[in-house]
C-alpha cells in the first residue's frame, strides 16, 4: 500500500532512449530470478554473447554485456585501454563524443581532439590529417550522435587505423540494432552500446566486444586498471570458462531481458530491422514537416533512429514536449547543449520504429499545435 506505482502512467517513448520495450521482453524480464552462477542462469549469458555476436556482426572472443547503461560502456572501454600519458584522438561532434574527451582526461590521458560542426557527419579527412601529425594509442568515435541526430562513418574511420597499432573505439549506444554495425570488417576493438535504445530492452547493460588486439593492449598495461568493477580482465572470468568465477551479482532478469530482445530482433533479422528503421524516419519525416517541422540534419549521415526537428514558427519546443506528456502520455526529447530549448528529438528506435506509434506520434503533435 505504501509504493507510489499507481502514479505511474503507460508513456509511449519516442525519445532517443529508453524506446517502448516489447511485451515478450516485460514478461522475460518478470521470470524467477536466478543466482548469478545458477547453470540457467549461465546458460542463458551463453546464449547472450552468442547472439550478441551475431548482433556486431564480430567473433570476438570477449563479446558480453557489462552490467550498468551506456556510460559503463564508455568508461570500460576508456579505463581498460588508457594510461596516465597515454595520447588519445576523439573525433567530436556532439554532446556524447564531449563526455568521451572528459572521461578520458579524468584517466590521465592527452586527449585531442577533431572537432566537426555539430548535425554534420564527421570529416574523414580531417581525421586522417590528425592522425598524420602524431602518433595515437587510441582513434574513438560516436558511431550514432543522440544529441545531432548524426550517424558518423565508423567504417572509412575504421579504415584509416587498420592497419595500425591505434586501436579503434566506437559508440554505439544509440545505434546497435537499428543500424549496421560491423565490429569486424570494421576494424573495431572496442565497442559499446545500450540495451535501451535499439535493442528495445530496459535501461541497464551495455552490450560490449573488444578485439584480440584491446585484449594484448589490457595484458600489457603498465598500471593496473583503476576501476575494479570495470575491469574487463577480470569480469571475462564471470563471462567464460568453467567453473566461472565471481565477479558481481550478475542482473539475471536483465539478462532474461536482452536475451529475449535479441531474439526478437534477429527472428525478424538485421537487416529487416535497418529496412523498417529506415522506412519509419521516413514516415515521421513526412508527417512532421507536413506540419510545418524541419528536419535538423540535412544531407548525409541523417540518422534514421535519432530524429531532430525545429517547430515551425511561434511552437516552442519545451512546451510542445510537455502537452505530448500531459494530454497525449507522448515522450519525445528535447535538445541538448547548444540545440536546448531549440528541438525536439524522436527516437525511431526497436519497438518504435513501427507505424502505430510513428502515426499516434504526428497525430498527437498535430493536436498541439493546432491549438
Ligand atoms: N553514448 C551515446 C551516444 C548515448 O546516446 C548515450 C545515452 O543516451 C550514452 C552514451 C550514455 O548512455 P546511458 O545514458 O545509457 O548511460
Amino acid at each position: 500500500m505504501n509504493t507510489v506505482f499507481g502514479n505511474l502512467d503507460h508513456v509511449l517513448l519516442m525519445a532517443p532512449g529508453p524506446s517502448p520495450v516489447a511485451p515478450n521482453v516485460l514478461k522475460a524480464l518478470s521470470m524467477p530470478t536466478l543466482g548469478h552462477l545458477d547453470p540457467h542462469c549461465i546458460a542463458v549469458m551463453d546464449a547472450v554473447q552468442e547472439q550478441l555476436r551475431a548482433v556486431c556482426k564480430t567473433r570476438n572472443a570477449v563479446t558480453f554485456p557489462l552490467s550498468g547503461t551506456g556510460s559503463a560502456g564508455m568508461e570500460a572501454c576508456f579505463v581498460n585501454l588508457v594510461e596516465p600519458g597515454d595520447h588519445v584522438l576523439i573525433v567530436s561532434n556532439g554532446v556524447f563524443c564531449a563526455r568521451m574527451v572528459e572521461v578520458a582526461s579524468r584517466l590521465g590521458a592527452v586527449a585531442d581532439t577533431v572537432d566537426c560542426p555539430w548535425g554534420r557527419a564527421v570529416d574523414a579527412q580531417a581525421v586522417k590529417e590528425a592522425l598524420g601529425r602524431k602518433h595515437y594509442k587510441l582513434l574513438a568515435v560516436v558511431h550514432a550522435e543522440t544529441s545531432t541526430g548524426i550517424n558518423n562513418p565508423v567504417a572509412e574511420l575504421g579504415a584509416l587505423v587498420k592497419d595500425s597499432d591505434t586501436l579503434f573505439l566506437v559508440d554505439s549506444v544509440a545505434g546497435l540494432g537499428g543500424v549496421d554495425v560491423r565490429v569486424d570488417e570494421w576494424g573495431i576493438d572496442a565497442f559499446y552500446s545500450g540495451s535501451q535504445k535499439c535493442l528495445s530492452a530496459p535501461p541497464g547493460l551495455a552490450p560490449a566486444s573488444f578485439s584480440d588486439a584491446a585484449m594484448e593492449s589490457m595484458a600489457k598495461r603498465k598500471t593496473k586498471v583503476p576501476n575494479w568493477y570495470l575491469d574487463v580482465t577480470l569480469i571475462r572470468k564471470y563471462w567464460e570458462g568453467s567453473p566461472r568465477v565471481y565477479h558481481h551479482t550478475g542482473p539475471s532478469n536483465m539478462y532474461y531481458a536482452l536475451h529475449q530482445a535479441m531474439d526478437n530482433l534477429l527472428t525478424e533479422g538485421l537487416e529487416s530491422s535497418f529496412a523498417r528503421h529506415e522506412a519509419m524516419h521516413r514516415r515521421l519525416a513526412q508527417g512532421l514537416e507536413g506540419l510545418g517541422f524541419t528536419p535538423y540534419v540535412k544531407g548525409p549521415g541523417a540518422a534514421p533512429q535519432i530524429n531532430l526537428f525545429l517547430p515551425p514558427s511561434g511552437v516552442d519546443a519545451n512546451t510542445l514536449r510537455a502537452e505530448l506528456r500531459s494530454k497525449h502520455r507522448i515522450e519525445v526529447a528535447g535538445g541538448l547543449g547548444e540545440l536546448a530549448g531549440k528541438v525536439i528529438r524522436v527516437g525511431v528506435m526497436g519497438e518504435g520504429a513501427r507505424e502505430e506509434p510513428i502515426d499516434r506520434l504526428i497525430a498527437a503533435v498535430e493536436d498541439c499545435i493546432r491549438k
